[in-house]
């Protein structure tokens, strides 16, 4: 009698279909695309960003900055996976000044779009790449990017060899969203850097450097009179801008909390301020951006790929603050 087993062949994926999983955690629609290619751009200390997205970032989304740019030798390297120049070795991590850290993004990317990468470094000339269907064209040279040094980034065709993926992609609309929220959470983080947007049909956008206040009002609308509080605490820096009101949609509430300026979800701090600000806001709450700064030892951004979820040391500590502040700006206005 012949034997029957269930057990099949163990085999190694190949590269490519480690690529395209991989990309799932960290691509997983326009707008963590978009949010990975600004991540670069500031972590290369860029001072301008042009931001350009046609068909809700389906088509393109072409990010231009004027950053450190990247060498034409490291041009592919960079779009391979775990490739990075932010950090060295794991106790890193916790001397962390970069967003960026798993070098996963560009090879994410290039596995589920096409991409062209043109890159200059200061005094050197600029280099062209192209990536499609898991094909690096090496690096050649070109006099089409503008500027001293930076890099600009087209990402074409997102999901087009991954129809699976593609069907997980919801409504225009959603997407719209999604991209609008990553978008604003960048303008409120950084209001030095010069933004420029074009968003599909929309005119272009221009948001010039301007003071962390003034950039709020212009995210929040200017309808609005922005109230601030601060505190320090030891070594946490806590900032928190809020309104009196804001429209009843959620579409059009902006609620961010920024951990040394990346963007997070914590659904307790969010209670916090929700909760203590209750009597305040009247029966739907306002806009609000929170910034806490914290010596990265005292952080852990290695708890999920897309780096959107933090561990504080002393989450307590962080709480009390926020929750404090706010409670005396309540006490205050009653008095
Ligand atoms: P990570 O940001 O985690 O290092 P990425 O895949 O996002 O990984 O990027 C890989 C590397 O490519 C970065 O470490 C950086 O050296 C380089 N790079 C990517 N985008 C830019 C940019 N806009 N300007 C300069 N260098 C960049
Ligand atoms: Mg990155």
């Amino acid at each position: 009698m012949t034997e029957v087993t269930l057990s099949k062949k163990i085999e190694l994926l190949p590269e490519n279909i480690i690529d395209q999983i991989k990309a799932g955690e960290v691509i997983e629609r326009p707008s963590t695309l978009l949010k990975e290619l600004l991540e670069n751009s500031l972590d290369a200390h860029s001072k301008n960003i042009d931001i350009e997205i046609i068909n809700n970032g389906l088509d393109l989304i072409r990010v231009k900055d004027d950053g450190h740019g990247i060498q034409s030798d490291s041009l592919e390297l960079a779009f391979c996976r775990h490739a990075t120049s932010k950090i060295e070795r794991f106790d890193d991590l916790y001397q962390l000044h970069s967003y960026g850290f798993r070098g996963e993004a560009l090879a994410s990317m290039a596995s589920v779009a096409k991409i062209t990468c043109l890159s200059k470094v200061s005094k050197r000339d600029a280099f062209k790449i192209f990536i499609e269907g898991g094909l690096t064209h090496p690096p050649i040279p070109t006099d089409s990017f503008s500027g001293a040094s930076g890099t600009e980034i087209f990402v074409k065709d997102l999901f087009y060899n991954t129809p699976a993926r593609m069907k997980f992609v919801q409504s225009q609309q959603t997407e719209k969203n999604h991209l609008k929220k990553i978008l604003r959470s960048f303008l409120l983080a950084w209001p030095k850097v010069n933004f420029t947007i074009k968003f599909n049909e929309d005119k272009k956008k221009e948001f010039k450097s301007a003071t962390a206040l003034s950039r709020i009002e212009q995210v929040f609308g200017s309808s609005n009179q922005v109230i601030k509080k601060t505190e320090v605490y030891d070594d946490i820096q806590l900032e928190v801008f809020f309104t009196k009101t804001a429209p009843k949609s959620s579409l059009l509430k902006v609620h961010g909390i920024f951990v040394n300026n990346r963007l997070i979800t914590n659904i307790r701090l969010h209670k916090v301020i929700t909760n203590t600000l209750s009597s305040f806001w009247s029966e739907t709450s306002g806009h609000y951006a929170i910034f806490i700064q914290v010596a990265p030892h005292h952080l852990d951004v290695n708890v999920h790929p897309n780096k959107t979820v933090v561990k504080f040391f002393d989450s307590n500590k962080v709480f009390g603050l926020l929750s404090g502040t706010l409670k005396r700006f309540l006490r205050e206005r009653k008095e």
